[in-house]
């Protein structure tokens, strides 16, 4: 699989500072910030900020400490937004997993009753 990163996305500008967001957390490799049309009261965007355009480019390039560093600012995510009754986590992928946006992100779902799967 060859992976082209396409640096004008539009998670690449709101990286830049280019575009606003909602930030729920940030560190050195990651940002965490609002959905802009959520689909539930929590609704976050877990990105790292590398050039990655989805999960399996993700899982295969970046380096541990990215690696870590997503899964930390999950973690902080998860501390900072009510999850505690539970959440669902999505990485919709490429064409047939509808992703829109060509940069790795996490969906972080929840502060509400979810229905048993998504369409
Ligand atoms: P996906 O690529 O299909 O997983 O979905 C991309 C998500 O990004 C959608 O849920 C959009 O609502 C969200 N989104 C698009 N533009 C922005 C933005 O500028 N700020 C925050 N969220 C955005």
């Amino acid at each position: 699989m060859e992976y082209s990163y396409d640096d004008q996305n539009i998670f690449a500008k709101i990286l830049r500072g280019e575009i606003p967001n909602q930030t729920v957390y940030e560190s050195e490799h990651a940002l965490a910030f609002r959905d802009i049309n959520p689909q539930a009261p929590v609704h976050v965007l877990v990105i790292p900020k590398g050039p990655y355009v989805s999960l399996d480019h993700f899982a295969r390039d970046a380096s541990q400490e990215e690696q870590v560093g997503f899964m930390q600012a999950v973690a902080e995510v998860c501390r900072l937004t009510d999850t505690d009754g539970g959440f669902r986590a999505i990485c919709n992928t490429r064409t047939h997993g509808v992703q829109d946006v060509p940069h790795y992100h996490m969906h972080i779902i929840g502060g509400r009753q979810l229905g048993r799967m998504l369409q």
